[in-house]
């Protein structure tokens, strides 16, 4: 697999050149601002001291403080930690909010922990980077394998070490913690605001579209619901389980997670018109379909809410859906967006299309140095502003330089991030 900061500078030099970029500029964009690794000793339930490598990359503030998850994953790289503290400098300015790029990662397998040394470990992580953090300077958040109950410990040593409370210092926290509403499905309902405005551009009216869904976590949960309440027609959704189902007039994702559930495999649960999965009655049972045969369904819209590389070289060629919105992070490889582009697909990429999240985290931030706390609808209304807003501008910037919807992101993101950057180097 190709190394993600390699990617990143590639996707960097190809937005670079269409937008002509000043060429101080670009050198200072092409090095993270500062990268912390530090060693995190962890005293294991069994006494034994275990010593666990951890990273910060703090890509660029121009814009505002860094902001970016930290990771806990057995496979994460001090590269990986660098190319994601990248796309978050580029996706806070996709939708034009003031914070800059930031990434963390600690390599670890966290089911291996007990929560006393899951605990053990996020505090002691904290104490190797916090003088690096803070609300004003660094606001880290959860991502994969972190979660509300790790942030509320990350924010709690903080507290403890500089000596006054901080709550805006991380986000993702528990509501009672100062966590944002709404913070649950946000990601989701960016991406749906990205699916209404592309839906306008395409002339596709929701009853008539249909929707393959990868992955049914919390982001492509809520999108599934989200999207059925709106109209759209979910013919498949697949998990790690392997659970994929395929039914052209629809599946109810209320029902899909009442059955995944129980735990059972959710094939068994149709039986042609007496389907539960489904409201509307059909003749045969719905298709049981891998993985893979999912992402080549013949449908409007396909989403990726699963992991990163999905679509590459090898099925790109077989994609039929007319859109891509990508709720995940990376799921489509450059060598993959070349063939798409070729066969006239749309993406809607991640830096966009899942930036409802980081946009909610931001909204955390905001009240917490405001000292305030805004209502479910409050924080809708402005996420929906945001991402029309950017979505419009994305598109716009695709319309003037010919180019696909991610490129021109990135156009977009880094004239915004250059024209403050330039004047720092002038
Ligand atoms: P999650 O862990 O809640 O869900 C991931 C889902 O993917 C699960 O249903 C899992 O079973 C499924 N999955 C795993 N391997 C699969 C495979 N091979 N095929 C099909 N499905 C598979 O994670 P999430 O928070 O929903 O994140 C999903 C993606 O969205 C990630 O790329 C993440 O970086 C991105 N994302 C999430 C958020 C957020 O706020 N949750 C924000 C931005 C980006």
């Amino acid at each position: 697999m190709s190394n993600p900061f390699e990617n990143a500078m590639s996707q960097l030099n190809k937005a670079a050149k269409i937008m002509n970029l000043d060429k101080d500029v670009h050198e200072v964009l092409k090095q993270p601002e500062r990268v912390l690794t530090v060693s995190i000793p962890v005293k294991m339930d069994n006494g034994e001291i275990k010593i666990f490598t951890g990273y910060r990359s703090q890509y660029n503030n121009t814009l505002g403080p860094y902001k970016g998850g930290i990771r806990y994953h057995w496979n994460v790289t001090l590269d990986e930690v660098k190319a994601l503290s990248f796309w978050m400098m580029v996706k806070c300015a996709t939708v034009n909010i003031p914070m800059g790029g930031g990434k963390g990662g600690i390599i670890v397998n966290p089911k291996e922990l007990s929560i006393g040394e899951l605990e053990r470990m996020s505090r002691t992580y904290i104490q190797k980077i916090w003088r690096d953090i803070g609300s004003d300077k660094d606001v880290p958040a959860p991502d994969v394998y972190t979660t509300p109950q790790i942030m509320a410990w990350m924010r709690d040593e903080y507290e403890k070490l500089v000596g006054h409370a901080d709550p805006g210092v991380i986000t993702g926290k528990p509501i009672e913690q100062g966590g944002s509403e709404g913070r649950g499905f946000s990601t989701a309902q960016g991406g749906v605001y990205c699916v209404r405005e592309l839906a306008k551009k395409m002339n596709m009216k929701p009853e008539e579209t249909t929707v393959a869904i990868q992955g049914f976590g919390n982001a492509g949960s809520f999108m599934a619901k989200l999207l059925y309440n709106m109209g759209y027609k979910i013919v498949a959704v697949s998990d790690s389980q392997g659970g994929v189902f395929y039914d052209e007039h629809g599946l109810d994702p209320d029902k899909v997670e009442e059955i995944k559930k129980t735990g059972s495999p959710l094939a068994c649960y149709c039986l042609g018109n007496a389907c539960s999965l489904s409201e509307v009655p059909h003749e045969g049972p719905c298709k049981h379909i891998t993985n893979e045969d999912l992402l080549e369904l013949d449908v409007d819209i396909l989403v990726p809410a699963a992991l990163e590389n999905q679509i590459t070289a090898e099925n790109a060629g077989n994609i039929k859906a007319r859109a891509i919105v990508e709720l995940a992070n990376g799921p489509t490889t450059p060598e993959a967006d070349e063939i798409l582009k070729e066969k006239g697909i749309i993406i809607v990429p991640d830096v966009l299309a899942n930036a409802g999240g980081v946009t909610v985290s931001y909204f955390e931030w905001d009240q917490n140095v405001k000292g305030e706390h805004w209502t479910e609808v409050d924080v809708l209304q402005k996420l929906e502003k945001i991402m029309v807003d950017a979505f419009n501008e994305v598109w716009d910037t695709k319309e003037k330089y010919g180019i696909d919807m991610r490129t021109a992101a990135f156009v977009k993101a880094i004239e915004r991030v250059a024209q403050g950057l330039k004047k720092t180097l002038s």
